[in-house]
């Protein structure tokens, strides 16, 4: 068989412990035989990342938005721990933080769902993707604790040094806290068209929910500046693909949510998505099975799983042990930059590889053969827990 050509390289982002050793296993045994794999690599490993003072995660961004099209495997986010086992410089930033800064993207995260588990809610036939707003809000917020018998007030003190004040509250009865929150009309665009975008793209309907009846100044604002983005930019396309953009209330949302069958995307605000991310992850069955795509609102796109490093498995591997870790949504985000390289380019047999090794990794688990993480959940009746590698060997057979 003739490898598949590309044109463009892929942005390759390489990361750290288990999910390092999966990269390396998934490109031997599912990719170079099949495609003649063009990449730019950038070493994201912690280590890499001290030598270089962090720069390569800047240059990688940078990388990613001048192809367009970026793979990454989970990195360590140092804390105080790591900063000595890799005896660190600095506690370097979380790379996502920095690669999401650059991007300015928007994250969206999508279960892979297989026969044997089944979600928790018995009507979701298809996966609800999350897109989280990721700046802003509580996350980027000033608390602070008020004495009894003190007055907050919000001021806001405008380029001529002009002061507009609003009382937040009196505490005459009882000391409190208070909690300064904001966010930015452009930031809120570029998620509004980081999520038209790829609902265009997905040929999905999006919904859109906060709490604009109780925030009627600040959530209001999300609501607007959506609204005027979808009539002025996105309705035509949303028309003619026949896919629907609504706005609803956050508390109606999650109702419609469990009442659905799937099949659409929910954008969500920053703490909202943080939530709901969580919850869908679980009630679809397996964080090793969830998706994750961080796309900028100039159309490029940064595909990884949303899992991390998997460092328990990693120590038992360094010990020599055989391990028994999911690669299924590594090999998805592998599979989400091929298809998205080929469309760019016009390569159809990429896209066709990235969808048969999609369905050779379902339809490996729909035989039984699946990591421990899903043995736990599947209710096949005829199942199998293999090793790591095993696993992928089981799907390269089957493509
Ligand atoms: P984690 O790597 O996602 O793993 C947490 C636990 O979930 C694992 O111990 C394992 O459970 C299970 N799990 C996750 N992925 C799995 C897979 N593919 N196959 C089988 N089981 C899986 O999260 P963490 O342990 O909190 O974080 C480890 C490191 O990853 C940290 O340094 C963190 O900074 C980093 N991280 C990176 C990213 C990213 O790059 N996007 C995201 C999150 C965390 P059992 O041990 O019970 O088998
Ligand atoms: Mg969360």
């Amino acid at each position: 068989m003739e490898k598949i050509r590309m044109k463009t390289p892929l942005v390759e982002m390489d990361g750290d412990e288990m999910t390092r050793v999966i990269w390396k296993w998934i490109k031997e045994i599912l990719i170079e035989p099949y495609v003649d794999l063009k990449t730019e690599y950038y070493d994201l490993g912690l280590v890499r990342r001290n030598e270089t003072d962090d720069r390569v995660t800047v240059e990688s961004a940078e990388a990613a938005l001048k192809y367009g099209v970026a793979v990454k495997c989970a990195t360590i986010t140092p804390n105080a721990a790591r900063v000595k086992e890799y005896d660190l410089k600095e506690m370097w930033k979380s790379p996502n933080g920095t690669i999401r800064a650059i991007m300015d993207g928007t994250v969206f995260r999508a279960p892979i769902l297989v026969k044997g588990i089944e979600p928790y809610i018995p009507t979701w036939k298809a996966p609800i993707t999350i897109a989280r707003h990721a700046y802003g809000d509580v996350y980027k917020n000033s608390e602070m604790k008020v004495p009894e018998g003190a007055k907050a007030e919000l001021v806001v003190t405008d380029r001529d040094g002009r002061e507009t004040r609003q009382l937040i509250h009196s505490f005459d009865t009882s000391p409190g806290i208070v909690q300064g929150i904001h966010n930015l009309d452009a930031s809120i665009a570029s998620f509004a068209r980081c999520a038209f975008r790829y609902a265009v793209d997905t040929k999905q309907t999006l919904w859109f929910a906060a709490k604009d009846t109780i925030s009627k100044t600040y959530d209001h604002r999300f609501k607007d500046i959506w609204a005027e983005i979808y009539e002025n930019e996105y309705k035509a396309q949303f028309e003619q693909l026949g896919i629907e953009y609504f706005y609803t209330l956050i508390d109606d949302a999650v109702a419609r949510v469990v009442r659905s069958e799937g099949g659409f995307i929910w954008a969500c605000k920053n703490y909202d998505g943080d939530v709901m991310s969580d919850m869908l992850a679980t009630a679809y069955g397996s964080l090793a099975m969830m998706t994750s795509v961080l796309v900028s609102p100039t159309g490029a796109y940064e595909y990884e799983a949303a899992h991390g490093t998997v460092q328990r498995h990693y120590y038992k591997y360094l010990n020599g042990e055989e391990t028994s870790t999911n690669s299924v949504a590594t090999i998805y985000a592998w599979t989400g930059a091929f298809r998205k390289r080929g469309e760019f380019d016009g390569i159809p047999e990429l896209c066709a590889f990235a969808d048969r090794l999609e369905k050779a990794c379902v339809r490996t688990i729909e035989d039984g053969i699946m990591t421990g993480d899903l043995y736990l959940l599947s209710k096949l009746p005829d199942k199998r827990k293999v090793s790591t590698r095993e696993f992928l060997k089981a799907v390269a057979e089957r493509m």
